[in-house]
């Protein structure tokens, strides 16, 4: 009579300790897992850093059967698969990178069933033989990471990710569990649809960052003003600058280390070694600065990032939310900061004017925009405004810009008749194009070589403005862009005239303006709890 003891199936918490080595499940870990190991299909909402993966490996490693993991992140595959076999889990992956051959060895590890977790890229299930290759298999679950990259109406969509549909009508019984760390209301409405999820459970978590202290400031010497804020409050501190252009990233990366601040530049322009030698010393190395176009970050997990800095304007709220949540993912006190201009609502409502892409494309840009605009604008507490976008309530935070000195503002509606005036009688001249230089040329009455070429000194409206100076006229003109009192027009980015507008010229509207803080905030930062 001998008693054959089978192991048991662990038990997901057992899988936690024993193969992550972690103590115990955070936040709605325990009820995701038991959900999706159970055979259920989920739609899981968590912000960057909140333990997504696991949603998914440890599923994968209790059910028999290997679990997919769809991924847009080629580039980390080879790190994501190397950490895991490091913690004994038999994973690999099939990208576009790899040669025939070493696809060959990913294949039939798969089919002999030595693998517990299969990295794909979306493009790899476009492909009949890769589907194939999955009939021929046990599939534990498929995961879909960085979900929101199916949703036209999101900020990253990726066509690749529409042929994800085709999982469910192939392989009905197999649970899928969808993970993004960014979705308002509505692109969480159309990852559900796209992907058949609507039966789904979501868990939504919450997006608070409470140890992120988030600023916004005016523009004005962008490098000079970076240059501040990392001397005074982030001295030797690990950091991520974002900028838009590929030149001002190598730009200020030059800048800075002339400074004595050590940064790197990283973007999609350098060659792939100098892109991965600059990624790894910011991991491995401390106190290092990367300033990056936003083909920086996604998926980096370093955990005491103390600060990220916009040196542009983010193009939507989920853009912004994503990349300041790079910041302080060990819960220590981080700054997001944003450094935000008049230029940057030029540069970006000409960039959506001339975008490809049919008139529904470019309005949902000028939507993300316009959301985008109201944060840096707003009166009101960050935290309050950037968590309502997702959906979710809270109170004023006492951790942002607004809250530790709530700014003040000032009966704008005169000197936004000015400008609109202005606007109005340059309008009349329709042969030429006039951008905002020159229209704070003419307010105060500066007779440049154009104001004289056009007989602007004979306008009315010259000289009207000397109350204010030339950076107060562009933050007046800022506001009123951000507020859709104004707007500009075509690729020279000339300033025309809204509906709204005849509203204040016509005295039927007050206009509120927001008092531009002379000094960067240097509040005390909450700890988390
Ligand atoms: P996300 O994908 O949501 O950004 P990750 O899955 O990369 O987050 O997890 C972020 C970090 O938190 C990782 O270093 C991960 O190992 C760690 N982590 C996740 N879950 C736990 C847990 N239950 N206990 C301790 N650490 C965890
Ligand atoms: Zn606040």
């Amino acid at each position: 009579m001998c008693a054959v003891t089978l192991p048991a199936t662990p038990t997901p918490v057992d899988t936690l300790r024993r193969v992550f080595g972690y103590d115990a499940f955070r936040g709605n870990q325990q009820e995701i897992i038991d959900h999706v190991a159970g055979g259920g299909d989920a739609l899981v909402l968590m912000p960057t850093g909140g333990g997504k993966s696991l949603c998914y490996q440890i599923p994968a490693l209790v059910r028999p059967g290997v679990g997919i993991v769809v991924s847009p992140l080629i580039a980390l595959m080879q790190d994501q698969v190397d950490a895991l076999r490091a913690l004994g889990v038999r994973a690999g992956f099939l990208n576009s990178t790899q040669d025939l051959g070493e696809r060959r060895v990913v294949e039939a590890a798969f089919l002999a069933g030595e693998l517990d977790l299969l990295y794909l890229a979306p493009e790899r299930l476009t492909v009949e033989s890769t589907l194939r290759l999955l009939d021929r298999g046990t599939i534990a679950l498929f995961a879909i990471d960085e979900a929101h990259c199916v949703a036209q109406w999101g900020h990253d969509f990726r066509p690749d990710y529409l042929a994800l549909s085709a999982l469910h009508e192939r392989w009905p019984s197999v649970p899928r569990i969808a993970l993004t760390a960014t979705a308002t209301e509505a692109t969480r409405r159309e990852i559900a649809g796209r992907l058949n999820l609507e039966d789904a459970r979501h868990f939504v978590s919450s997006f608070d960052r409470p140890n992120i202290q988030y600023r916004i400031v005016a523009k004005n010497k962008p490098e000079q003003q970076l240059l501040e804020l990392l001397t005074s409050e982030h001295k030797g501190d690990a950091g991520i600058v974002y900028c838009l252009s590929r030149a001002s990233t190598e730009r200020t990366a030059a800048f800075l280390s002339q400074n004595g601040i050590e940064a790197l530049p990283y973007h999609a322009g350098l060659d792939a070694g100098t892109r991965a030698r600059n990624q790894s010393r910011f991991l491995r190395e401390d106190g290092l600065v990367v300033v990056a176009t936003i083909a920086f970050g996604m998926g980096i997990d370093k955990p005491d990032v103390r600060f990220v800095a916009h040196l542009d304007l983010p193009k939507s709220v989920e853009g912004y939310y994503q990349e300041t949540g790079r910041a302080g993912r060990d819960g220590l006190p981080s700054t997001a900061w944003l450094a935000y201009g008049l230029q940057d609502v030029v540069q970006q409502r000409k960039m959506i004017a001339s975008s490809e892409g049919d008139h529904a494309h470019r309005r949902r840009l000028g939507v993300h925009l316009d959301a985008m605009l109201a944060l840096c604008e707003t009166v009101e507490c960050r935290r309050v405004q950037l968590l309502n976008y997702f959906g979710q309530a809270s109170e004023p935070c006492g951790n942002c810009d607004t809250c530790l000195s709530p700014p003040q503002s000032w009966d704008g509606t005169v000197a936004a008749q000015k400008v609109l005036s202005t606007v109005y009688r340059l309008d009349r001249e329709r042969r030429q194009k006039f951008g905002v230089g020159h229209v704070v040329d003419i307010l105060l009455g500066k007779t440049t070589p154009k104001v004289s070429q056009h007989n602007h000194e004979s306008l009315t409206v010259f000289g009207v403005g000397t109350e204010l100076s030339e950076a107060e006229w562009r933050g007046v003109v800022r506001q009123l862009l951000a507020q859709g009192l104004l707007s500009v027009e075509g690729e020279h980015g000339t300033l025309v005239l809204t509906d709204a507008s005849a509203e204040v010229l016509g005295r039927r509207r007050e206009v509120r303006l927001r008092t531009e803080a002379k000094r960067a905030v240097r509040g005390s930062t909450r700890r988390a709890a």
